[in-house]
């Protein structure tokens, strides 16, 4: 019989990926508390018009990246293909915008039906930060800002930050008359891609990866010329408040998001090790979604970030500094106590002594073979507990444990069983002697 496997682009994240997701989202979540912004989860699966509505039927995203299926009652039925939509749901459907602005974030598994290549999955992931009913210029480089500061802190270097205003619907019917009919007198020199997109999403043609339709694209009229008077001087305003936070940005007039719900700011992160999949993190503003979505008017600004690529940096950035940031955030964290124990009586007395142990916050692994008291004290050894606890058939007979030392100096103790919360006294006491020593290197 064949051997099962995983669907084409649904990737296992196995131990040693998960201890470094499990970090950069504790990370992410300092940052997101400190800012006053709370976690919404909202369902994987909702009904197809939320996103036929929300992202637009012109999209790729909606054209043809979707999981889409009827469900036994017959209603179809989509895995959501991004964050956003589904919040903007939510919080309509429960009415939170009436307690005021809505700051959220979110993290979690989204579906397209896409190419799979490095840093393209069908199943990925992201975090994402949605802030409704905040319309100000400031608003939108306050969101830009943390999802700088929170890539700058988990370790990754070499991103460019890239904006671009799309302005107005009305901003944005009168530059697509003007670009249509720009590409129009030269539809013979654009790619099969960009030619059927003239019809369908002109915009959309500005962010084609063709060479000679990115050569021809650099002639072409650009969106901020076209913006109005009143459009320009927001997104001033917006470079303003970049600059005086000194984030660093690049303007790029051809930026334009895969989603047709956005106006005034767009942006995204770009990092250089990433090749064609360069984007970590892309957002900006969205004014009329709420509305579309059936809420009432709210200006709104977010954005999100791709897990996988985030991940892809900053692997590269941990290979490149083994002892910055980035490789911190995978390092296994031992246990306290290695637990080595043989014989009938002593492994029973081992399972109650780890239990009462682990209640009180230590972090202490059970040995489960049964093996040789040597296997055991090499395994103890390779996992990076500084102690271990040791219980043969003798020990359990007299209600006693031994407690060794492996990686540190300390002295080794013949402690009762009843005496058991002296393991506790003597790792905070270990603790901080390895905090002295440190700190003593240090000076
Ligand atoms: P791209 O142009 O790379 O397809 P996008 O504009 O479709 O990106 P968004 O919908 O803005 O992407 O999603 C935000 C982020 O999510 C992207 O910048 C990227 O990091 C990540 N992302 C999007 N699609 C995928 C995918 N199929 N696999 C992995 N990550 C993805
Ligand atoms: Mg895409």
């Amino acid at each position: 019989m064949s051997q099962l496997q995983s669907l084409r682009g649904m990737v296992d994240l196995l131990p040693v990926q998960t201890r470094r997701w499990q970090a950069v989202e504790a990370v992410a979540r300092t940052h997101f508390r400190c800012a006053g912004i709370e976690e919404i989860r909202t369902p994987l699966l909702e009904v197809t018009d939320l996103f036929a509505r929300g992202i637009g039927e012109g999209t790729d995203v909606v054209g043809k990246e979707m999981y889409s299926f009827r469900d036994r009652g017959d209603r179809s039925c989509t895995l959501r293909p991004e964050g956003t939509a589904s919040v903007v749901r939510s919080v309509v459907q429960h009415g939170l915008l009436s307690q005021g602005s809505q700051k959220l974030w979110y993290c979690g598994p989204m579906f397209r039906y896409e190419r799979p290549q490095a840093g393209r999955q069908r199943q990925f992931h992201q975090i994402g930060v949605e802030w409704l009913g905040v319309g100000s210029a400031r608003s939108d480089a306050e969101v830009i800002a943390l999802a700088w500061d929170l890539l700058r802190d988990l370790g990754v270097s070499g991103l460019e930050l890239q904006i671009n205003s799309l302005g107005t619907i009305d901003d944005r019917q009168r530059y697509r008359a003007e670009l249509v009919a720009w590409l129009q007198a030269r539809a013979d020199r654009l790619d099969p891609d960009s030619q059927q997109r003239l019809t369908t999403n002109p915009l959309r043609i500005l962010d084609s990866k063709n060479p000679a339709t990115q050569q021809l694209l650099a002639e072409a009229p650009t969106l901020l010329d076209a913006l109005s008077e009143e459009s320009s001087q927001r997104f001033q305003a917006v470079q303003a408040y970049l600059a005086q936070m000194e984030i660093p940005f690049r303007l790029n007039t051809r930026l334009v998001r895969g989603l047709d719900y956005y106006g005034h700011t767009a942006f995204e992160i770009t990092s250089d090790q990433l090749g064609a999949q360069a984007t970590v993190c892309g957002g900006g503003r969205y004014d009329g979604l709420v509305q579309q979505l059936g809420g009432p008017a709210t200006p709104a600004v977010g954005w999100a970030l791709g897990m996988e690529r985030l991940l892809l940096v900053l692997e590269a950035a941990a290979a490149a500094d083994p002892e910055g940031a980035a490789a911190c955030l995978a390092a296994t964290r031992a246990p306290d106590v290695y637990l080595v124990n043989r014989g009938e009586q002593a492994e029973a007395v081992a399972l109650v002594l780890a239990r009462q142990l682990r209640a009180a916050g230590v972090c202490i692994e059970l040995d489960g073979s049964g093996s040789a008291f040597g296997k055991q004290f090499k395994r103890a050894d390779r996992c990076g507990a500084r102690w271990a606890a040791v219980i043969g058939d003798e020990e359990a007979a007299e209600a006693r444990f031994l407690l060794k030392p492996l990686h540190n100096k300390g002295e080794e103790r013949c402690l009762a069983m009843a005496d058991w919360q002296m393991v506790i006294d003597i790792l905070a006491c270990d603790e901080s002697d390895i905090t002295t020593a440190t700190q003593f290197d240090q000076q």
